[in-house]
């Protein structure tokens, strides 16, 4: 029997494993653990990937988010659009703020925003827009980037699955005021600990951010704002360096990997990953909809197969978030979807032989059922 992990983070690593060493050693050597050269390199290398001016390195995604609605000046009482089939850390970010989230709900295709909603949930209260990039599928950003403009909202791309898609041409985390990323070691671009950036080309919001990231410092004995404790550490500055530079090689990996999956899985009484005509998307995750999805689960899991679910409980059905008093009726599409998602194995490493054994084994459990 065959083992495919739904991810294999070791692979990677045995790749460039000298270099990262090597990286590592001479940090130490230094021991000039944060904000030094290689986070201000790294900062300059993935700005200039994204297409921006600017890149503030912080400690995590969650981070970059929060400090994202710090610096456009979200507070206690205002009110955040986004999503409630996301990562809960977006959720997270927006509570500590203060802020009230209002979820609008997903397209069932794409599984991002339904951008046809948001007009319906503006109120004199809403402060921001948080479209999420998940599974590595860009939003339909122009709608949202016009009625942003419209009613002077801040719109803060959570990138945090999308390192390199793209919307239009244009790279995700690179359209809104601000993006933000996640450096979490399962992402694309994923560091050996946690780190994250936000980047923008607003350089208002930029110095806003540096402040929040590092305890409000002006200058070593002066303090602006209460701020935070987000830096990035130079360990996980020099590792994301390194793994940038395959970025684009191993996105390609994870999209030709998912056009073989589409092309083994047609036909079957399932539904393979959705791709606007606008995108070009990464495969963070490669997720389908099905039917009998905790049996589907258990037979590959039995066939070696690992599989996940992004996410099982939406947000607003977390006991976290019992205060905000949501309406889950207004939701149909993002519980629906909840109920059917499975996520496949993808990682840039897999081989052909592991994306056949997957396919063939979805395949054997519709052949049986
Ligand atoms: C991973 C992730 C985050 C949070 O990033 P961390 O670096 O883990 O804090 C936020 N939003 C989404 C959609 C994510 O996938």
């Amino acid at each position: 029997m065959m083992k495919v992990p739904l991810v294999d983070l070791k692979a990677g690593f045995f790749e460039i494993k000298e270099e990262v060493m090597n990286q590592i050693e001479e940090v130490f050597s230094h021991m000039n653990l944060f904000l030094g050269s290689n986070v201000q390199a790294f900062e300059k290398e993935f700005s200039n990937f994204c297409g921006v001016n600017h890149g503030i390195g912080v400690s995590s995604g969650t981070d970059a988010i929060h400090l994202a609605l710090r610096a456009c000046g979200v507070c206690k009482g205002d009110e955040v659009i986004t999503v409630s089939h996301t990562f809960f850390a977006t959720i997270e970010a927006i509570s500590y703020t203060g802020a009230r989230p209002v979820f609008v709900d997903i397209d069932p295709k794409s599984f991002t925003m339904d951008v046809n909603q948001i007009e319906g949930k503006l109120s004199e209260k809403t402060k921001a827009i948080i479209p999420v990039h998940i599974y590595g599928h860009p939003v339909d950003m122009d709608p949202i980037l016009e009625i942003a403009k419209k009613n002077n909202v801040s719109v803060i791309e959570d990138a945090c699955q999308a390192h390199g898609a793209k919307y239009k041409g244009r790279i995700c985390g690179s359209m809104g005021d601000i993006g933000c990323f996640s450096f979490y070691f399962t992402k694309n671009l994923g560091g050996y600990g946690e780190a994250g950036m936000a980047v923008t080309n607003n350089e208002k919001l930029a110095n806003q951010l540096k402040l929040y990231r590092n305890h409000g410092h002006v200058s070593k004995f002066d303090h602006a704002v209460f701020g935070y404790n987000n830096r990035m550490d130079e360990i996980q500055a020099t590792v994301l360096r390194i793994k940038l530079k395959h970025l684009h090689n191993k996105n390609t990996c994870r999209i030709n990997f998912a056009q073989k999956y589409n092309q083994l899985l047609e036909g079957l009484d399932l539904i393979t990953p959705f791709k606007a005509n606008y995108a070009e998307h990464v495969f963070h995750l490669y997720v389908i909809r099905v039917k009998e999805r905790e049996k589907l689960r258990n037979f590959l899991s039995q066939q070696g197969v690992g599989t996940g679910i992004h996410y099982k409980i939406p947000a607003h059905r977390q006991p976290a978030c019992k205060n905000f008093g949501i309406n889950s009726n207004h939701l149909p599409e993002t519980e629906k979807a909840c109920e059917e998602i499975l996520s496949l194995p993808m990682y840039p490493e897999l081989t052909n032989d592991q994306t056949s054994y997957v396919a063939e084994k979805v395949a054997e459990f519709y052949s049986k059922s």
